[in-house]
């Protein structure tokens, strides 16, 4: 008897756990009748149903207090699958709010202790979670090899709707090419209606129909449009769940470019401006700009300009919006840094055969190409979003910003750091306030390079600077000047202040454990060290008095700081 009734306690558990993202209404039942048996829960359940009792939260907006618990349970909860999912859900949220370095930090937790997890429900979770942050935050390849591993565990019904959800929108995203498209797309969406999840299907269905309106060509079949649509207005009045904002803004803002398509612009400004209406602060600009783009070309073809002109300055601030949104994205992505870790666990699962060294060296490749290609694109549109901005008299500052960054370190590059410091100098003799100015060179580096390869030589410099990057604070520029050479500049009065800080980071370096990279490796740095006292507010004196030193500090056997005297 009381197997059979904890048993129908843990149906009704699964039945919340699985209602708490689609069906409020469904989800809340399965609460009330858990806290009306609240006597019978373990200790587990008791942690199991705080955790789900967060997704309250979650579905009002108010990811603040979501967070806060979900942080404590994270933390505090003796139950490692609520630990686990906690942080899982924490790294949905942070990247739902763009606070993208959070999101992979949690993530980072989870993805470092898979290999300890065993239960196989949990795992499955993980997964999924990981598809969905990755999809979140543009990283559609390893957003589509999680959901891919997950497919081939062969998931319940719901799990296999979801993850064929992430797995279908990121291969969208990123390999469009891929054949049979449309017959993956249309099982995909039977598949998550027959298992209940409307919603879900939903959003599939959006992200194809979003897929083809952008990829359509002038000439092509208006019948195609007119179909979705039917399929959109229908989902938007269909849904009995409770309609998740964001999806309404992305059918709302699909429509208004179908019905532009096909000619009717009375119905696609109208949903033009409910999308534009819609004050959600979170979530994707994406909608809002695709609208825009509708009533600016509807009011030029009405020769409107002034109305154009105006949708085109709304334009340029949401562009700027999501140009830094996904700079962000991948600069946080950069830092946490854990691709390997994603790569590592991908040939560990797929570890069953003797092709792992041609998957292994595929995915190097395809991770390289990748990475390549998103800062190439940044970088293209970044041009584009520049030239348009300045014609606009618009404020630029922070979109050049990736182009003044190193790509290997994420530390000012050379002219970033001419233009950097160069105001800090400005300021520094506005204000009289003392500039400190270091040249750290890596010793021996040479030797790296040639005991171990380049590639070892570059993961190097990358890994002291990131350790470097940990000891820094606003007073404090780092810049790379070229090859194995830095500069580290400190705005601080005293000079044996800012001595300090120098050396401080010179003992951080040269007691770095570099043995993750496979080597006994040690590195040491010398400097070069000068300030504006000495060398005035000029940097050609600057750079060349602490050249000198930086000279003597080699001579003198390396790895410390020696001050230029006249
Ligand atoms: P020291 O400064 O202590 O006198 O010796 P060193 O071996 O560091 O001497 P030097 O400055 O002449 O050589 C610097 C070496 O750093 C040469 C080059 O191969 C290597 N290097 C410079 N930039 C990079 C880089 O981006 N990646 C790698 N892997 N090596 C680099
Ligand atoms: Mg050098
Ligand atoms: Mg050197």
């Amino acid at each position: 008897m009381g197997t059979s009734i904890s048993q129908t306690l843990n149906d009704i558990f699964i039945e919340a756990d699985q209602n708490k993202a689609i069906n409020s209404d469904k989800f809340n039942q399965a609460i009330e009748e858990i806290q009306k048996r609240s006597a019978e829960l373990s200790i587990f359940q008791t942690e199991f149903l705080n955790y789900l009792i967060t997704f309250n939260h979650i579905s009002a907006g108010h990811y603040e207090d979501a967070i806060y618990e979900l942080e404590e349970l994270q933390k505090n909860a003796q139950s490692a699958k609520v630990k686990i999912r906690s942080l899982l859900s924490l790294s949905n949220i942070y990247a739902f709010i763009k606070q993208y370095e959070n999101a992979f930090t949690r993530l980072n937790y989870v993805t470092e202790n898979l290999e300890t997890i065993n239960n196989q429900e949990v795992k499955q979770v993980a997964y999924l979670a990981m598809a969905n942050t990755y999809l979140l935050t543009n990283q559609y390849q390893l957003s589509e090899k999680f959901s891919s591993l997950l497919l081939d565990q062969n998931p319940n019904p719901k799990i296999k709707c979801r993850a064929n959800n992430y797995r279908l929108s990121a291969l969208l995203k990123y390999s469009p090419g891929l054949v049979d498209k449309k017959v993956d797309i249309d099982q995909a969406i039977t598949q998550c209606i027959e298992s209940e999840q409307n919603i879900v299907a939903d959003f599939l269905r959006a992200a194809w129909i979003n897929y083809r309106l952008n990829s359509f060509e002038a000439e092509s079949d208006l019948s195609e449009i007119q179909r979705y649509r039917v399929q959109l207005e229908n989902s938007l009045t269909s849904s009995s769940d409770t309609q998740l904002k964001s999806y309404e803004l992305i059918a709302k803002s699909l429509l208004a470019r179908s019905n532009f398509k096909l000619g009717a612009f009375e119905e696609a400004s109208n949903y033009a401006l409910a999308v534009l209406q819609e004050k959600t602060v979170i979530g994707d600009n994406e909608p809002k700009l695709d609208v825009l783009l509708v009533l600016q070309s509807i009011a030029e073809q009405q020769g409107d300009y002034q109305t154009a002109y105006n949708y085109q300055s709304q334009l340029v601030n949401i562009k700027e919006d999501l140009i830094q949104d996904k700079q962000m994205k991948e600069l946080a992505f950069l830092n946490v840094k854990h691709a390997n870790q994603a790569r590592e666990l991908e040939i560990e699962q797929l570890n069953k055969s003797n092709q792992i060294l041609k998957i292994e060296q595929q995915l190097a490749k395809q991770n390289a190409f990748n990475q390549q290609l998103v800062v190439l694109l940044l970088l293209i549109v970044l041009g584009f979003a520049v030239a348009w901005l300045y014609r606009m008299n618009k404020r630029h500052g922070a979109l050049v910003k990736v182009a003044e960054l190193d790509h290997l370190t994420k530390v000012y590059n050379r002219s970033g750091f001419e233009k950097k410091v160069n105001q800090w100098l400005n300021k520094a003799k506005h204000h009289q306030t003392q500039l400190h100015f270091a040249i750290i060179d890596f010793d021996h580096f040479k030797q790296i390079n040639d005991k171990y390869g380049h590639l070892t030589g570059d993961w190097v410099l990358k890994h002291v600077i990131y350790e470097i990057k940990k000891h820094m604070d606003e007073g404090m520029m780092l810049s790379r000047l070229g090859g194995e050479e830095f500069s580290l500049v400190i705005l601080e009065q005293s000079s044996q202040q800012a001595e300090l800080k120098m050396e401080k980071i010179r003992q951080v370096i040269e007691n770095l454990d570099l043995s993750e990279s496979g080597h006994e490796i040690n590195i040491t740095c010398s400097f070069g060290v000068t300030s504006s006292e000495v060398s005035g507010y000029n940097l050609v004196s600057l750079l060349t008095h602490a050249d000198v030193a930086l000279y003597q500090a080699k001579s003198a056997g390396r790895n410390q700081l020696i001050r230029y005297q006249t």
